[in-house]
Parts: C-alpha cells; sequence; structure tokens
C-alpha cells in the first residue's frame, strides 16, 4: 500500500484540493492520504485561541469567519447533493465545537496546550472531510478518519510522542478493514489522541510524520510527501540561487538535514521508516512529473549533498577549572537546558582546556541574560566553580552528506573556505554519523558563508536546469514555513 501526504499549499484552495485527489487516485490501491489543514488555517486557529484567552471577541469572531469562509470556498466545489450535504453537516457540527472549545478557553483565561491541541485539530479535521468528499465525487470511494483514533500518543500536548504498538493496533482495527473494502483513507495528520482519548498534536509542521507512523504502522510499500518544492533542495533557494533538487538520500542525510534546519521535513519524518526500511519520496504538487526526492536506506553517492543554515543561536562557553568538577558541571548545566525544554544543536568537550561549548536554540530562552542567569545558579547550587561566557546571534551552517564521511580532508575544506569568504568559525564538528559537517559562526556573516560552500562542494546548476528556478521561488511558502 501506498500512503500520501499532502501539505498545507497542496490543499490551498478548491482547485488544489482536487489536483491533490486527482494525484492520489492516479497510484494503485490500496492507498491512504494524510491531509494538512488548509494553508494559513493552523495560524488562524491559533491566532483565535489566543484571542479567547484576552477576551478579544471582535477579534476572536473575525478570526473565526475567515476560518469558515477559508473551509467553505472549498466545499463549495463539491456539487449539490446528499453527499455534500452530510459533509457540510458534519464540518458545521466541528466549526461548532471550534466554538464551544473557544468559549472554555475564554472562560479559563487561558489557553492551555491541551485546549490548543483539540482546537488546532479542527483544521485537519475539515480537510480530511473535504478531501474525501472531492476523492467521492471523482467516483473514487473514500472516507475521513480523524487521527485522534488512529496515531496513539503519550498526553505531552503540543508535542505528542507516538506509541507504535497502540497506533499499529488502531491502524489494524480502523483503517486497514476500511482500505481492504477498497476506499481510501483520508486521515487527518498532524494531530493523535492520549491514553484518556483526548486530541494531542505531533508539534508545528507533524502532518510529515503522521504520513511515515501511518505507513509503519501498516507496512506501506511506500510513503509519498507531496509539498510545494519538487523535492528536497541543496539549500534555501532564497538564499542560494544555484540551489538545485537533489534525487536521492539517505535515512540519515535526510534526518541530518531536517535536524539542521531543512524545512521541507519534520525533524522527526524519517525515523518510522527506518526501522522497516520504507522508502519516502518527496514531491511536488505543482509539478507532479518531476521525479523528486528519494529517500532509502542507502546513500547513493558519497558526495555533499546540502548545505543548510540555522539561526538565532546561543553560543554557551563553560570553563571548570576543576578538572573533578568537569561531568558533574556537564550534567547540571544540561538538565537545566532539558528542563527548560531548550534544544541543545551541538555539544563540545575539551577537557584538557576543561572547557565546554555548546550551540543552543536561542528562540523561547531569553537571549544569554537569562542562560548565563540560570545556569550560574544550577552550577552555584551543587558548589561548582565555573565560568560561563555566551554568545548571542549565532548561526550554524551544516553541510550534510555522505561525502562527509572522509572527515579531514571535507572539513578542512569547509573551515578554508569560511575563512576565504572572513566568515571566523566560532565552533565546528562533525557529527559522529559522519554525514553532517557543522560550523557556528556570527549570524550577520551566516549567508554568506552557506553560499559560499555550496559552490565548493555543489556548485552552480548545469544551464539547462536554470528555467524552473523563477517557478519555483514563487512556489516555496510550505516547505519554508508552516501554517
Ligand atoms: N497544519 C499543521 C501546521 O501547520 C501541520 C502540518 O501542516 O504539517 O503545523
Ligand atoms: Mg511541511
Amino acid at each position: 500500500m501506498i500512503v500520501l501526504k499532502f501539505g498545507g499549499t497542496s490543499v490551498g484552495s478548491l482547485e488544489r484540493v482536487r489536483e491533490a485527489a486527482a494525484i492520489a487516485a492516479a497510484q494503485p490501491a490500496p492507498r491512504a492520504v494524510v491531509v494538512s489543514a488548509t494553508s494559513g488555517v493552523t495560524n488562524l486557529l491559533l491566532d483565535a485561541g489566543k484571542q479567547a484567552a484576552r477576551g478579544d471577541r471582535t477579534g476572536m469572531a473575525e478570526t473565526v469567519a475567515a476560518i469558515v469562509e477559508k473551509h467553505q470556498s472549498i466545499l463549495d466545489g463539491l456539487p449539490a447533493g446528499p453527499d455534500r450535504n452530510e459533509t457540510a453537516n458534519r464540518i458545521e457540527d466541528l466549526h461548532t465545537a471550534l466554538e464551544l472549545n473557544l468559549a472554555e478557553v475564554t472562560l479559563a483565561g487561558d489557553f492551555s496546550a491541551r485546549l490548543s491541541d483539540r482546537i488546532v485539530a479542527t483544521g485537519e479535521k475539515v480537510m480530511s472531510l473535504l478531501m474525501a468528499a472531492t476523492l467521492r465525487d471523482m467516483g473514487y470511494p473514500a472516507e475521513a478518519v480523524f487521527a485522534d483514533r488512529v496515531i496513539a500518543t503519550d498526553a505531552r500536548f503540543g508535542s505528542a510522542r507516538p506509541d507504535k504498538d497502540g497506533t499499529r493496533e488502531q491502524a489494524d482495527a480502523i483503517v486497514k478493514p476500511l482500505l481492504d473494502e477498497g476506499k481510501t483513507v483520508v486521515m487527518t495528520g498532524f494531530i493523535g489522541g492520549s491514553p484518556d482519548g483526548s486530541t494531542t498534536t505531533l508539534g508545528r509542521g507533524g502532518s510529515d510524520y503522521s504520513a511515515t507512523l501511518l505507513g509503519a504502522a501498516l507496512h506501506a510499500d511506500e510513503v509519498q510527501i507531496w509539498t510545494d518544492v519538487p523535492g528536497v533542495l541543496s539549500a534555501d533557494p532564497r538564499l542560494v540561487a544555484d540551489a538545485r533538487e537533489v534525487p536521492q538520500l539517505g535515512f540519515e542525510e535526510a534526518q541530518e538535514l531536517a535536524h539542521f534546519g531543512a524545512k521541507v521535513l519534520h525533524p522527526r519524518t524519517i525515523r518510522p521508516a527506518v526501522a522497516l526500511d520504507i522508502p519516502v519520496r518527496i514531491l511536488s504538487t505543482f509539478a507532479p512529473q518531476e521525479p523528486g526526492t528519494l529517500v532509502t536506506r542507502e546513500s547513493s553517492s558519497d558526495e555533499l549533498k546540502a548545505v543548510t543554515v540555522m539561526k538565532n543561536l546561543i553560543l554557551l562557553t563553560v570553563d571548570v577549572p576543576e578538572l573533578e568538577d568537569l561531568s558533574g558541571a556537564a550534567a547540571a548545566v544540561f538538565g537545566a537546558l532539558y528542563e527548560d525544554r531548550t534544544e541543545v544543536v551541538l555539544a563540545a568537550q575539551a577537557s584538557s582546556r576543561r572547557r565546554m561549548t555548546y550551540l543552543i536554540e536561542g528562540g523561547n530562552y531569553g537571549g544569554c541574560n537569562r542562560v548565563c542567569s540560570r545556569l550560574e545558579d544550577v552550577v552555584r547550587e551543587r558548589e561548582y566553580e565555573v565560568e560561563i561566557r555566551c554568545t548571542e546571534d549565532v548561526a550554524l551552517l551544516a553541510a550534510v552528506g555522505q561525502g562527509a564521511a572522509d572527515q579531514t580532508r571535507a572539513l578542512s575544506r569547509m573551515l578554508g573556505v569560511l575563512q576565504r569568504e572572513g566568515v571566523p568559525v566560532l565552533a565546528s564538528n562533525q557529527q559522529v554519523s559522519n554525514v553532517a559537517m557543522v560550523a557556528g559562526v556570527p549570524q550577520k556573516l551566516a549567508d554568506r558563508g552557506l553560499l559560499a560552500i555550496h559552490d565548493e562542494f555543489i556548485g552552480s546548476r548545469p544551464s539547462g536546469v536554470k528555467l524552473r528556478r523563477q517557478r519555483r521561488s514563487r512556489l516555496m511558502a510550505e516547505s519554508v514555513q508552516v501554517g
């Protein structure tokens, strides 16, 4: 069987929904479709929740009206008849439930993660009904399934962890019989259900992850991620004009790319595919005839395939004069970062100088002031003597590909390129997997460094391919942002 996932822009309008349905219908059965909310709706739902919490009734009503209108414009494409009426009723029920949930938020004066998940799920639920009805209208039996009954998760609202065994059992019980009847199942992406039956979400952009989770639960032959770029690109085309499609990636390469900031895939997407060796293909609904990117166990070449940049990071150095304190101080630092849910992007330790270097996500951390006072507190509590230094506005450049395995040569080449460009390297590393080389650099020089590394390792685009560039840069909404 095949799982096809369509992102927000791929179901962004009536025409796009019909095109996505046609792409799905062209695949051999059995097939399951996973859908995101239509583009913009997830952000609108979150806005409505925040307005509800502030008691801004007028703002909230306007936001809800915008959501309803977006859904209505797609519903309008269905021909009049009992199927359309039934779909319209179910969508109205979802909109009514949305308003009740928003009223609950206003009452509580607080937009809790639990209510947030229940509220944002509306976007995917409505889309699954619209897509299933569109498929039926085109002559293909189809049924919408809400993933809070299928994807079993824990209760970490906003970023729930899936339970593989529970998901397999539920997929077998709920999805499989529908496929066996010859129906195309249209499942909501992004959402799951906690053990007590509450709706959860897998984190922003999580519909890709839903697709591979369903694929793994049903032992799919292939998972196709249909998006708005023709596959994984060798760099963000807004920063590197010569960026080109990458035809093939190994699982590890794809995971490193997603981890280091390539927005085309949600970072957790590939993992479920690895254990069962399920190929994942990334394709464009705007150019369905293009081959896209195929992700499989092995990498097809030992070249560097793509470069990424992650911005808004904080560089932290912790000097520990007493060697005996080193591990304890490291544990205290990691403990505090873990408690604050701050992601450590890179960690290195030079024991001879008793120095630890970390690159951490700065986004929700409140900058160096906050980091330093927090970390000084935790190490002082344990009576370690440490000196902490902190730099904001740091970016991480990553060059990803099996080619990084030839560590010393490739890394020195990359550092050489940065030096030539006058980009100082604040920290660098090869991942232990040997699939990525990374360098922390001052953020204001990051784009220049990225361009130079791309030129050096990947080079300019072969001339015949240039034609596609303009169209591509126009069509990038989904792969560079979510919502
Ligand atoms: N609709 C959700 C979001 O915008 C999930 C997704 O699109 O993958 O984050
Ligand atoms: Mg996406």
